[in-house]
């Protein structure tokens, strides 16, 4: 592993240079990033077809569309963010200019899961550039056609000094991870994540970690069902389950719990199926790997095993990695399904008759990444979003608050620590620098020592505190 080292010794002797480019020259590589990017579009959509079997229209959406409004929002808003922010005087101290800067954090490390391969390395490295940063990118190994394009992106657009990309598995990941970067921003698993702020932590490099868990999802009486059916089966199903705020799983009222099955039956039929009986891969994707699709089939199992019933779907064909959609009910709690993230076509129903049951039941897990409410009644929408924690909530909707870049992505706790995109992203790769400029006259001199006769001194401060 020693060039990961010497390109980390590169970047630390470069990063004093990047420091001092103004607005215009980061555009300038935002800009060069982006032709880059145009410019592999064909092997960016063979990639992720090859790797996910994402069809053209997905991958555009949920990826390069999505990396592409990350770059024209940095570029267009970066003057604005880089400018040095005004920020009030002191009441003891009124004469003195205080400002907060924004400075790059340095040499930087991002690692990235291979769910949406492309957008998930891109987008943070999008506001590291914008930061000023140097950047040593990891992609995922399991995504490897798309980290190959990603790997070459990189080396056709940057000098290594600058941004380097390194393709690899976990050896790599821990390679990297034992070097003291000045941040370090990591997409992945929760399990992980804890792996990487315990690298972290020996060398206080700052983190970001965007993970991931168990997203509920509530559907009150009120709510319009076809609607919410339709919304969930897209949300569920889109990359084939596996998306990180995916609605992981469902309470429906005990009373719709049927009238629920039969909408979002119709409504995945609708979208993701050629006939009754047969998937449309054209708009259906695969599973990653073989691993992962026997962990998504032994969910179901473990989750019959236990007592629950299969109320559609469970054909699953090892050949082409693909799991149809499934819906289960009477799921009991200590199934896998209801403990482990699902990240696959699968959709647990859990009826409920209280809507103070499904609170508690959401904040006895680990605070979720997102949380879905559906709802026609304002009251029912604030009383559970007072009442639970979440990275991000969608009223009426699911996934889409990922599409804002003036909204923070992120989770919280368990399923997160900091935030990206936009302005978000970058101060996220920023150190927000306090500076105060102090004027010729100042009345610091006051609370030097010695302090004799100096009473008046503190009673006046306290006065003005
Ligand atoms: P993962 O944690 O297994 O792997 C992520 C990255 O970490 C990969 O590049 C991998 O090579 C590396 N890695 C794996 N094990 C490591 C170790 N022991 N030490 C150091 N590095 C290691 O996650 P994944 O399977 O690639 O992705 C799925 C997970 O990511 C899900 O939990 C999902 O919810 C989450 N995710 C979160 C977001 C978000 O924005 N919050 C987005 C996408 C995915």
């Amino acid at each position: 592993m020693d060039h990961i080292t010497s390109i980390f010794n590169a970047q630390q002797v470069y990063k004093y240079t990047l420091r001092k480019n103004n607005v215009s020259e980061r555009i300038a590589k935002l800009k060069q990033l982006k032709t880059s990017i145009k410019n592999s579009e064909a092997l960016i959509y063979a990639a992720l077809q090859s790797d996910l079997r994402k069809s053209a229209f997905e991958s555009a959406v949920t990826e390069l569309l999505f990396v592409y409004g990350e770059l024209d929002f940095a570029i267009k808003n970066l003057g604005a963010w880089m400018a040095p922010k005004r920020v009030g005087k002191t009441l003891s101290n009124p004469f003195a200019k205080n400002r907060l800067y924004y400075e790059p954090k340095g040499v930087c490390l991002i690692i990235a899961p291979w769910n949406y391969p492309f957008q998930l390395i891109m987008s943070p490295l999008i506001s590291a550039i914008a930061a000023g940063n140097c950047v040593m990118m990891k992609p995922s190994e399991l995504s490897p056609e798309t980290s190959k394009v990603v790997s070459k992106i990189i080396a056709d657009t940057f000098e290594t000094q600058e941004v380097a990309c390194f393709e690899g598995d976990v050896e790599v990941s821990s390679a990297l991870l034992k070097l003291p970067f000045d941040h370090i921003f990591f997409t992945g698993s929760t399990a992980v994540g804890k792996v990487v702020m315990e690298a972290a932590a020996k060398n206080l490099s700052s983190v970001t970690l965007e993970l991931g868990g168990k997203s509920p999802t509530i559907i009150d009486e009120t709510a319009n069902l076809a609607k919410a059916a339709t919304k969930i089966a897209w949300g569920k199903l889109v990359n084939s389950g596996q998306t990180c705020i995916a609605p992981d799983y469902v309470f429906v009222h005990q009373q719709q719990v049927d009238e629920f099955i039969g909408l979002y039956k119709a409504a995945a039929t609708k979208m993701y199926f050629k006939s009754e009986a047969n998937i449309n891969p054209d708009a259906y994707g695969k599973i990653i790997n073989a691993k992962h699709f026997e962990r998504i089939n032994h969910l179901v199992s473990d989750a019959v095993a236990k007592g629950a019933t299969i109320n559609w779907g469970g054909n699953a064909d090892a050949q082409t990695q693909t799991i149809d959609p499934v819906v289960l009910t009477h799921v009991p709690t200590d199934a896998k399904v209801m403990e482990e993230e699902i990240f696959g076509p699968l959709l647990p129903i859990v009826a409920y008759t209280n809507l103070d049951d499904t609170i508690f039941q959401i904040n006895a897990k680990s605070k979720p990444l997102a949380l879905y409410i559906f709802s026609e009644s304002s009251k029912n929408t604030n009383y559970i979003i007072k009442n639970t924690s979440a990275g991000g909530t969608c009223v009426n909707d699911v996934l889409v608050h990922i599409a804002n870049p003036k909204l923070p992505f992120g989770g919280v706790n368990g399923s997160g620590l900091g935030s990206s995109h936009g302005v978000y992203g970058f101060i996220n790769f920023s150190h927000e620098r306090a500076i105060v400029f102090q004027r010729k006259i100042d009345f610091n001199k006051m609370v030097y020592p010695p302090y004799v006769g100096k009473d008046w001194v503190l009673k006046m401060l306290s006065k003005l505190m």
